[in-house]
């Protein structure tokens, strides 16, 4: 089909084809984006996953332009600089406390990236190497080669599977079916001698929403544990507080040997990704010997005004507020979900933490339902940012959003379901 787009510009998961307007936004605060008319949407979303405390917090936007004028870039073999190393200490004080050392990189996609190559070097430098990655079925990692060879298969990277490497994949754990999951886990892990488990603690999130509980999670750790397997925690999406706790793993009390923490790690003001790990796994790469280096850079690792900004981020987390902030969230989304739980127009109404999510009832369900464009064109017209996965609309707002912004949604969300079924 020859194009009709009218710009150079190539935008991520956008059928340009079906997608002729991008809507131009001039100015983010708070909850709220403004566009080039001055229309004030709501950013229900985050801005896909990443503003926190909202946009353009005074204290990020004020450690960037501080470390702006000091030191914007710096080659990070070799050479440090303090945003990096009070970053480091700081994200060694929140998380669990099996972790022991950071490495930077610049998105969830490469601290995924990084989270397999160590544990296939730890393995490797051991003696006893291993290359089998377990995964969850409908589970996210990224769009890199790699990270889509440990997720869900299907529309998104069909073209590209000669290119994935094989993995084994465990059922999602359906409620009361759980057992299933962990027999599979223990299966894999007794037959197949794999280097890793990689898993979205709680909640997979763009596999549609899928919501497990704490003791689930526990479980599969021990199981990982019991046949001395690395348990890799993607919590990309889930950090930040976005479940409620800071970590998700915080709630199952699980201590992961690898973490990927992106997304909110800058409060969504910068891209910043860390992959934290146990010391087993930094010191089996540490040795005189140089070919036990760990081989992994990217140009703008551990960037200086993307660490100021991540360590503006945490400083926010220091105070009790925010934290007292999330929980008034997520009792305000449970009040705000709360109606459609015995509304036939939906199903699975489900919430953890601040995220809410609800599959509307439609013939046809799936990622590409046809549904899901009207929908989100749908909010559009109300002034929303909502994107919905297919037929499930989910709605994780930034933390600074409003019981009366809440409003607005579910109204809209209500009158879609009249709408357009
Ligand atoms: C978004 C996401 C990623 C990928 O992060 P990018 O910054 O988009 O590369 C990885 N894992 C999870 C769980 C995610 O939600």
């Amino acid at each position: 089909m020859t194009s009709q787009w009218n710009s150079p510009i190539w935008h991520p998961f956008t059928q340009h084809a079906l997608q002729p307007n991008m809507t131009k936004i001039r100015r983010g605060d708070g909850a709220y984006l403004y566009d080039e008319d001055g229309r004030r949407i709501i950013d229900a979303i985050s801005s896909w996953w990443v503003v926190t405390h909202g946009h353009c917090h005074p204290n990020i936007v004020s450690a960037i332009q501080k470390q702006a004028e000091q030191l914007n870039q710096i080659i990070f073999a070799g050479y440090t600089h303090e945003p990096a190393e009070q970053l480091a200490r700081l994200l060694l004080k929140f998380a669990p406390r099996t972790l022991h050392y950071v490495f930077f990189s610049d998105s969830g996609s490469t601290s995924v990236e990084v989270a397999l190559k160590m544990a296939l070097g730890y393995w490797h430098n051991i003696g006893e190497p291993r290359s089998r990655i377990v995964v969850m079925q409908h589970s996210y990692h990224g769009d890199t080669v790699g990270t889509m060879s440990v997720g869900a298969r299907g529309v998104f990277n069909s073209a590209y599977e000669p290119l994935l490497f094989d993995v084994t994949a465990v059922p999602f754990p359906e409620h009361d079916h759980e057992q299933a999951t962990f027999d599979a886990i223990e299966v894999a892990c007794r037959n197949e001698n794999p280097a890793a488990f990689i898993v979205e603690p709680l909640i997979l999130g763009a596999g549609g929403m899928l919501m497990y509980p704490a003791w689930v999670l526990k479980e599969m750790k021990r199981i990982c544990e019991a046949y001395n397997v690395l348990f890799i925690a993607d919590e990309v999406m889930t950090g930040w507080g976005r479940t409620g706790t800071l970590f998700a793993c915080e709630q199952a009390d699980v201590l992961p040997d690898i973490a990927c923490y992106s997304k909110g790690l800058t409060g969504g003001s910068l891209p910043l990704a860390a992959t934290l790990c146990n010391s087993d796994i930094f010191d089996a790469h540490y040795s005189s010997d140089r070919t036990r280096t760990f081989f992994h850079s990217s140009s703008y690792t551990a960037n200086p005004i993307a660490c100021a900004a991540a360590k503006a981020n945490l400083d926010l987390w220091q105070d009790h507020a925010v934290r007292k902030r999330l929980a008034s969230v997520a009792q305000m989304q449970e009040n705000a979900i709360e109606t459609f739980r015995a509304d036939t127009r939906f199903r699975n109404v489900r919430r953890i933490g601040t995220i809410t999510a609800l599959d509307m009832e439609v013939a046809d369900s799936g990622y590409l339902a046809g549904v899901g464009p009207k929908l989100q064109a749908f909010f559009s017209d109300r002034n929303l940012l909502l994107r919905p996965l297919g037929n499930t609309i989910y709605v994780m707002p930034p933390y600074c959003v409003t019981a009366a912004d809440l409003n607005e949604i579910y109204v809209s969300i209500s009158d879609a379901a009249d709408a357009l079924t």
